[in-house]
């Protein structure tokens, strides 16, 4: 083993991240070493390195949550993994296991809940330290670059539709086709849903179609509400929007039936203004939802092992970690970027 590791480092908010050569981390009593193999770039990365939240991640940090390794040495006292299995490091790095939340499975709002790639240095590097505990196990049959998109963008997607609490032959509605929304079309499809894709980028909206979406808006067109309301009769019974644009909000409330439920996934920093007397008279639920728990994460991984469910990736090394960034801010990437760290 190397005692060195190339990482992708972020310095300052705003700023381009550093690659450099870090020692690569040992574990700790109740901790593991992950091998990176691949990590894939959510839009949550771009929000974590411009700082763009209230609650701000510790400088300097590795971001990436959706890295994908192999178990290389294991720390004192752990039993949950063994060396040699493939496991993801999520979003929902940690948490405390006792408290109120964790209790009754809503670990994501763990009071002391630990972020990776955020509060926890994450994906962008050869090696990543983890808690064996809440690692995602990613099941043979699955090669590690498709696993990489689903352990957050898979399972936020999925649990963000189960959320809407939309039955099989109901409506939903897919706000933003990009990495979370390209699976979501999928979920939706596989848990028997009717889908209309909304986004701002035609190509995208080619995609969703070839995907299965039944029904495509363009949301900049000027009625985009009434075409939504017009294909499913009314309104979506549910709404994920996962948009990192303000506008999608207001928009996807507009968007949902009477007795409907909009989940609101989507991080871009700010508020949005709420039709107050739509929501009342029509009795809409709003409801935000966190990624997902372990058992959210299990079976968002197995539809993908059923081939139901298939992310859409390109390959990239981590030097180009700048340019991915860029684009993915402009809206160029057509699904999901993937660093590869393994030799061609
Ligand atoms: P992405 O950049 O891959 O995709 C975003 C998509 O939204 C693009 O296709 C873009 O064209 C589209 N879009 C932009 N403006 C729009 C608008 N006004 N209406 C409709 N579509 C629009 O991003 P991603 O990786 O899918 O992440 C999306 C958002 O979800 C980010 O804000 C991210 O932080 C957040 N997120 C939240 C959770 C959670 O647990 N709640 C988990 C992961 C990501
Ligand atoms: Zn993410
Ligand atoms: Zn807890």
């Amino acid at each position: 083993m190397t005692l060195t590791m190339q990482a992708a480092v972020v310095e300052q908010f705003g700023q381009a991240l550093v690659l450099k050569e870090l020692a690569i981390p040992e574990p700790g009593p109740g901790q593991i070493l992950v091998k990176t193999e691949v990590c894939g770039v959510c839009h949550t990365d771009l929000h974590a390195a411009g700082g763009d939240w209230p609650l701000k991640p510790p400088l300097p940090f590795i971001p990436g949550h959706e890295g994908i390794g192999i178990v290389v040495a294991l720390g004192a006292g752990v039993t949950a993994v063994k060396e040699g299995d493939r496991v993801g490091v999520p979003w929902l790095y940690s948490a405390c296991g006792h408290c109120e939340y964790c209790l009754a499975a809503h670990e994501p709002v763990c009071p002391d809940a630990q972020f990776g790639g955020y509060t926890k240095n994450g994906g962008f590097a050869e090696y990543i330290i983890a808690d064996p505990n809440y690692v995602a196990h990613i099941p043979a049959g699955l090669a590690a670059r498709e696993a990489a998109p689903l352990i957050c963008a898979g399972v936020t997607s999925y649990k963000g539709i189960k959320e809407t609490q939309a039955k099989p032959g109901d409506w939903i509605v897919i706000s933003g086709i990009g990495g979370l929304g390209h699976l979501a079309v999928q979920y939706a499809k596989a848990m028997g849903l009717h889908v209309c894709a909304v986004d701002i980028d035609d190509s995208k909206l080619a995609h969703a179609q070839r995907l299965g979406a039944e029904a495509i808006v363009n949301a900049k067109t000027a009625d985009a509400i009434e075409m939504v309301r017009e294909v499913t009769g009314g309104g979506a019974h549910g709404v994920l929007i996962t948009a990192p644009s303000l506008a999608a909000f207001k928009q996807g409330v507009g968007m949902t039936r009477k007795f409907g439920t909009c989940v609101l996934v989507g991080l871009p920093p700010g508020e949005f203004p709420t039709p107050l007397f739509d929501v009342v008279a029509n009795c809409i639920t709003i409801r935000g939802s966190f990624v997902g728990n372990r058992r959210d994460m299990a079976e968002a991984l197995a539809f993908a092992v059923d081939g139901k469910v298939k992310a859409d990736i390109e390959l990239q090394p981590l030097s180009a970690i700048n340019k991915v960034f860029e684009r993915l801010k402009h809206g160029e990437v057509p699904s999901r970027v993937v660093i590869n760290f393994l030799p061609d």
